[in-house]
C-alpha cells in the first residue's frame, strides 16, 4: 500500500487497523488496536512575502534558495530551522507586480497531529489536524524563523531588490503581535509522515525481522511502503523528517522494485 500519509491511514482505518475506540465509534471492526494516524509530523510554514522592487520583478538569475539554521533552541548538531527563498505568492498580490516569499519553518518540530476517519464512507475524506506549533519551544523556534526571514528581506544586500513587505506587514511589529500573526496564517510545507505506525511510534513488524524491513506495517498481511511508515525518533540526519521528504517517501518503494 502506498496511498501517502492521509490515505495509507485511512485505508488502514476503514480496514479495521486503528485506534479501537475511533474504530467503534464508527462501526468499524477491529483487526488490530494500533495507534494508526496518531503521529502525523509536518512541518510548519510562514510566509513572510515581500514586493519586488521595479526593475527586479523577474526574480533572476535565481528564483529558489534554501538556508539552514539553528535556532537558540536547537540542540547540538541540528538545523532545526529552514528559510527558502520562493515564487509561491502570487506577482498580482503586489502593487509592483513582483513577490518574493522568504518562509521560515521549524522542520524538527515536537507538535504532532492527527489523522482520523470522519466516515466509514471512502469519499469522505479524513480529518486532518497538523497540529502545528503546539509547544512554546515550536511556537518560539517559528517565531525566530520568520524574525530571521524579516531580517533577511530588510538587510542592506536585498534593500535594492526589495520595495516592501507585504506579509505580514510593518505594522505587525512587536514579538506578540507576530506569534498571533503567525499563528493565525500559517501554511504546511506539504511534507505530512509517519501516520501508520505500530506501538511506540514503530512501525508494526519492526522487531526481529532484518534492517530491509524496517518500518512495514505488515499488520493483518498489509504491507505499507510509503511515506507514513518512516519512525519518528533519533537525532538528524538520522531522522528522515528533517526536511525534504520526496527522497525518503520513494526509497522504501525503489528497494522492492
Ligand atoms: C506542493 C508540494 C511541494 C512539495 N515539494 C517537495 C520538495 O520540493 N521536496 C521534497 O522532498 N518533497 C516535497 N513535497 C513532499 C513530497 O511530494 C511528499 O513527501 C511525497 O510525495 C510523499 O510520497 P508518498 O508516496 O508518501 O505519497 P504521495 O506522493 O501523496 O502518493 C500517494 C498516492 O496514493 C494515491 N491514493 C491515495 N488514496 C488512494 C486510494 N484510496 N486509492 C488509490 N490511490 C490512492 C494518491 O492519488 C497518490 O498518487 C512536496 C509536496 C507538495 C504537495
Amino acid at each position: 500500500m502506498s496511498a501517502g500519509s492521509y490515505g495509507s491511514p485511512a485505508i488502514l482505518l476503514r480496514s479495521g487497523v486503528g485506534p479501537a475506540d475511533q474504530l467503534i465509534a464508527l462501526g468499524i471492526g477491529v483487526v488490530a488496536d494500533l495507534p494508526v494516524g496518531r503521529r502525523l509530523l509536518d512541518h510548519p510554514y510562514f510566509h513572510t512575502a515581500h514586493a519586488l522592487a521595479p526593475g527586479h520583478l523577474e526574480m533572476t538569475p535565481a528564483v529558489g534558495a534554501i538556508l539552514w539554521a539553528a535556532s537558540g533552541e536547537a540542540a547540538p548538531g541540528e538545523l532545526d530551522l529552514n528559510i527558502t527563498a520562493t515564487h509561491l505568492i502570487p506577482p498580482s498580490y503586489s502593487p509592483t507586480g513582483g513577490v518574493i516569499a522568504l518562509s521560515a519553518s521549524v522542520v524538527l518540530p515536537e507538535s504532532t497531529g492527527t489523522v482520523k476517519l470522519a466516515s466509514r464512507d471512502p469519499g469522505v475524506a479524513p480529518l486532518i489536524d497538523c497540529n502545528f506549533l503546539a509547544t512554546g519551544r515550536d511556537a518560539r523556534r517559528m517565531l525566530e524563523g520568520v524574525k530571521l526571514a524579516r531580517d533577511f528581506a530588510r538587510s542592506p544586500d536585498l534593500a535594492s531588490l526589495i520595495a516592501d513587505e507585504l506579509t505580514p506587514g510593518d505594522a505587525v511589529a512587536d514579538d506578540s503581535a507576530l506569534a498571533a500573526f503567525i499563528a493565525g496564517n500559517l501554511a504546511t510545507y506539504y511534507h505530512p509522515s509517519s501516520t501508520a505506525h505500530g506501538r511506540a511510534g514503530r512501525p508494526a513488524g519492526r522487531r526481529g525481522r532484518g534492517r530491509r524491513r524496517q518500518g512495514d506495517q505488515r499488520t493483518a498481511g498489509r504491507r505499507c511502503l510509503d511515506h507514513p511508515r518512516h519512525p519518528v525518533h533519533g537525532p538528524q540526519p538520522h531522522r528522515h523528517d528533517a526536511g525534504r521528504t520526496r527522497l525518503p517517501a520513494r526509497l522504501p518503494g525503489l528497494r522492492r522494485l
